[in-house]
């Protein structure tokens, strides 16, 4: 899936004095996200642990989101898994401020019940640590361009092939000598 479901804390009557703080951690019971054109799933939801602090004109969140993802490797379309462990930073102000176009990268607001809505933070958090090329080893040798044998699992031959059709082709400047009799 794309996004989250809102994940609404209601502050109640915490957090009403600047430099209050509150720790949270909670649990979201997703099963996969999607991240650009990929697809990942999920082997026990997404975990989250928070600190929330009054910081005088709103409500700062930090803290980590942690998951475990498997998707497909990239070279070799084998399954590949990777961990995510996601700082999460974002600002939730009291107030819509007043020069608000010049928040360029957009802010979020404190809800009307006292409430905040963490879903955007563990979203941004979870993709940006969902790296931009999943493998599933560091050194994986991917796929043979010419057959699609996994080269993982050993050299196919075709390498050895093209090398020896280069020696043989035209394009070989020194293809003429084989040909080339001394006496
Ligand atoms: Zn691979
Ligand atoms: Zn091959």
């Amino acid at each position: 899936m794309e996004g989250l479901d809102p994940v609404v804390v209601e502050l109640g009557d915490q957090l009403e004095n600047p430099g209050e703080s509150l720790s949270l951690t909670g649990k979201l019971d997703l099963s996969g996200y999607s991240s650009g054109e990929k697809e990942f799933t999920l082997a026990d939801g997404v975990s989250y642990d928070v600190v929330l602090t009054n910081a005088g004109d709103g409500i700062l969140v930090t803290g980590i989101v942690r998951a475990h993802a498997d998707g497909q490797c990239d070279r070799c379309l084998e399954p590949a898994g990777f961990d995510i462990s996601g700082e999460i930073e974002e600002y939730y102000l009291f107030e819509e401020p007043e020069d608000a176009e010049s928040y360029e990268d957009g802010f979020e607001l404190v809800g009307p019940e006292r409430t905040v809505d963490l879903s955007g933070a563990i979203w941004d958090a979870m993709v940006m640590d969902t790296p931009f090329v999943v493998l599933c080893r560091p050194d994986c040798a991917g796929l043979c361009p010419t057959c699609g044998a996994n080269l993982n699992d050993g050299p196919c031959g075709c390498a050895d092939q093209a090398e020896q059709a280069w020696v043989d082709s035209d394009e070989n400047p020194f293809a003429a000598l084989k040909n080339l009799k001394l006496d």
